[in-house]
């Protein structure tokens, strides 16, 4: 009887630590993927290939720059 309980009481064990194993490798599938969608682009860019949309592009938006400074500055040489 003395076995039997301790035999029980160790395949409890073994299924408490394949469980544990079990969510340690879902755990580690989560970590995978969360460490490698940012070096995967969702997006290329179509103006510098990059990783984002080509609408959020940098060299769009510095040229969206260059040209509110350039109304700035006729702005301030109308006054
Ligand atoms: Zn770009």
């Amino acid at each position: 009887m003395e076995v039997d309980t301790s035999n029980a009481l160790l395949a409890r064990m073994d299924a408490m630590a394949q469980q544990v194993s079990v969510v340690n490798k879902k755990l580690e599938k989560i970590e995978a993927v969360a460490l490698k969608t940012p070096a995967e682009p969702t997006f290329i860019c179509d103006i510098c290939g990059g990783p984002h949309e080509s609408n959020i592009c940098s060299f769009i938006r510095e040229d969206q720059m260059e040209e509110s400074s350039q109304l700035w500055m006729g702005r301030k040489s109308e006054f």
